[in-house]
């Protein structure tokens, strides 16, 4: 089928229909935008998307970036172990040379603490647009704003993750509580005896990423925004500082603006217009198991020393975790998936045997700062990027799509935008 909408009629182009795009789409639609989002695949949200069937954790009490002291070397010493919580499969790889280089510079202390500040706005915004799209608003997703649970199985690390809580509250108002075993297990029946106890943050909360995901392109659609599925963007045509149109596999559509927000495969999109985007795909999965009596419906947890987290959906539970950098497949390493359930199972009985129902890969777009890149490229007048929202895009992704329709619209952006500049990076 060709693509008949006339040219004059694309206000706003979206490019991609993960999170990040159908975000934006709804928030330009919002905000009295004439959009159009178009997805590769045959629906918004496939399951080859990193906003499929991931966690679905919202953890904005969690204002960490990835690059942090002690993170690489920890992953140097995983580095040949494919079982390990971080993976990076040894390959000669120009690209990701430098993107570690990145990340290895992003890893100071003084760089981690410049951008704690910005994600935790984007976490606390983000709430505001969770409210305001899933609380009052038009979409049904599962979003449940009752805290996360994180247990540990040691005393040291509980401790560690005690006085970790009081400069957070200190520096950012994060409310975190100490639960001792007996409180632990009352909440969590099913937690093994070698749970020592819990920090339980009331502000978090999870959400169904697939509910979300499609739930928001409906919502714009419903405000009048065009969403077109099976339509590849494969190429731009370009004027000076303006992108004229987009070359699709279903014709060439022309738009006002343009916003690439494609996930991980932005890089390769944003080559095309000579920007550098240094995105890296770390693999992740997520395996469902029936949920086990004793672990609670409406409640999220976060297992730090079994590198896994633990979300209810309905009657099942979702364990996901793992990154594995080893460059654009899909392939499963069945040796990570069974490392999610064995670490998994130093809490709940039963785990490692429990039935499979759905086993899952996702690709996070992960940038080496650890920060998303949100905003509009030098080189161009009429082009936004929205991208590299790593392992936090599902937390990030309203507030991500309110940001767009603010630059879009030139209205003053509701986060400081300095540190997410897209072209932050040079020519990395
Ligand atoms: C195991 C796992 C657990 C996670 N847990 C959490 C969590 O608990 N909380 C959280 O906040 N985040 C989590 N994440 C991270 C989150 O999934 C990602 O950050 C987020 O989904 C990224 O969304 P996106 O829209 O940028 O990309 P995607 O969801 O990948 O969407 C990109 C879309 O663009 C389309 N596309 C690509 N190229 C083109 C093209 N040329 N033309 C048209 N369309 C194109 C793709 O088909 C795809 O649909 C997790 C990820 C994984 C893998």
């Amino acid at each position: 089928m060709l693509v008949t909408k006339s040219v004059s009629d694309v206000d706003v182009l979206v490019l991609g229909g993960g999170i990040i795009g159908v975000s934006c789409a709804y928030y330009l639609a919002r905000a009295g935008r004439e959009v159009t989002l178009i997805e590769r695949d045959e629906a918004v949200c496939p399951v080859g998307a990193s906003s499929y069937a991931n966690a679905g954790l919202v953890m904005p009490s969690d204002p960490y970036p990835l690059p942090s002291p002690g993170v690489l070397g920890q992953g140097m010493k995983w580095l040949l172990d494919s079982s390990s919580p971080l993976y990076i499969r040894p390959r000669p790889s120009p690209a990701l040379a430098r993107w570690l280089l990145g990340f290895a510079g992003a890893s100071r202390e003084s760089r981690m603490r410049r951008g704690m500040p910005v994600l935790r706005a984007l976490g606390v915004e983000g709430l505001k647009a969770f409210d305001e799209v899933c609380g009052s608003g038009p979409v049904e997703a599962g979003y449940k704003h009752t805290g996360i649970l994180s247990l540990y199985l040691t005393d040291a690390a509980l401790d560690a993750a005690a006085a970790g809580a009081a400069p957070l509250k200190e520096s950012f108002g994060v409310e975190a509580q100490i639960w001792d075993s007996a409180r632990v297990h009352e909440r969590v029946p099913a937690a093994l005896p070698d749970v020592v106890g819990g920090v339980f943050t009331a502000e978090d909360g999870h959400v169904d990423p697939l509910k979300l995901t499609r739930g928001m392109a409906r919502a714009a659609e419903d405000l009048g925004a065009t969403v077109l599925p099976t339509t590849e963007a494969i190429g731009f045509a370009r004027a000076g500082r303006r992108l004229n149109g987009v070359m699709t596999t279903r014709g060439m559509l022309r738009a006002e603006t343009v916003v690439l927000a494609a996930g991980v495969w932005s890089g390769r999109l944003a080559r095309g217009l000579g920007v550098s985007l240094p995105l890296q795909p770390a693999k992740g999965y997520s395996l469902t198991v029936p949920r086990p009596e004793g672990v609670p419906a409406d409640l999220a947890l976060y297992l730090p020393e079994g590198h896994a987290c633990v979300t209810p959906f309905g009657g099942g539970l979702r364990f996901a975790g793992t990154l594995e950098l080893s460059g654009m497949n899909d392939r499963v390493l069945v040796n990570r998936v069974a490392a999610i359930r064995r670490g998994a199972g130093r809490y709940f009985a039963g785990v490692e045997t429990a039935p499979t129902t759905a086993l899952w890969r996702g690709l996070r777009p992960m940038t080496p700062d650890g920060l998303p890149m949100v905003g509009r490229p030098a080189a161009y007048d009429n082009l936004v990027i929205a991208t590299g929202h790593n392992m936090n895009g599902i937390m990030y992704g309203p507030v991500t799509g309110k940001l767009v329709a603010e630059v879009v619209d030139g209205r003053e952006p509701s986060v400081d935008l300095t540190l997410l500049k897209p072209e932050r990076f040079g020519i990395l």
